[in-house]
């Protein structure tokens, strides 16, 4: 049987999505593509496909990951990001040769310039971050409030007031954290 590896978090936001695949910084990190296996699911997953991925191309996307996450952290703290973040950043996506093309569906596709080219997909990556980061997109970058997880994800919610990474996970969490404090403290009046 294969082994079990957590769960990625799907998100509309392909850098934080990214920045996601390791969970729980400031806690128990959950570390959601631990084998260059799971860094493929992940692409695959994400319209990224590639079909073989190396152990030096893992530690690679590891490096950008961290990269992303210091530099979207910085900047929703409104701090410059790290010049070595941005190094990482800007070599990824340089290093990158991914096309864009459209479908007769008039969807965005991403075209990698052969199939084991994790290299392109982290360069598409890289874009995506660049794109939030330099406030390009319609967004805010924010952090999550949960103080275990504290990502760094992009609001695009109306009133840019949204506290949570992802609402299935950080939120619900803080929703039932919340839910048992007020069944205590009923239980203490009663
Ligand atoms: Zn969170």
């Amino acid at each position: 049987m294969p082994a079990e590896y957590p769960d990625f978090r799907l998100g509309s936001v392909l850098a934080t999505c990214f920045t996601g695949t390791l969970s729980e910084r400031h806690g128990e990190a959950v570390e959601r593509i631990p084998t260059p296996h799971r860094l493929v699911d992940w692409l695959v997953l994400n319209g990224l496909a590639v079909d073989s991925c190396t152990t030096a191309q893992l530690e690679r996307a590891w490096d950008l990951r961290e990269s992303i996450h210091a530099a979207a952290t910085a900047t929703a703290i409104g701090d410059a990001p790290p010049a070595s973040a941005v190094h990482v950043i800007n070599r990824c996506s340089i290093a990158g040769r991914a096309a864009a093309v459209l479908t007769p569906e008039s969807n965005r596709e991403w075209l990698l310039s052969s199939a084991s080219r994790v290299e392109d997909a982290l360069g598409v990556v890289a874009a995506d971050a660049i794109s939030i980061i330099s406030g390009e997109r319609d967004g805010k970058l924010a952090l999550c409030a949960s103080p275990t997880c504290r990502a760094a994800f992009f609001d695009t919610s109306q009133s840019r007031t949204r506290r949570w990474c992802d609402m299935n996970t950080c939120g619900n969490r803080q929703k039932k954290a919340r839910f048992n404090a007020n069944q205590r403290k009923a239980r203490t009046a009663e």
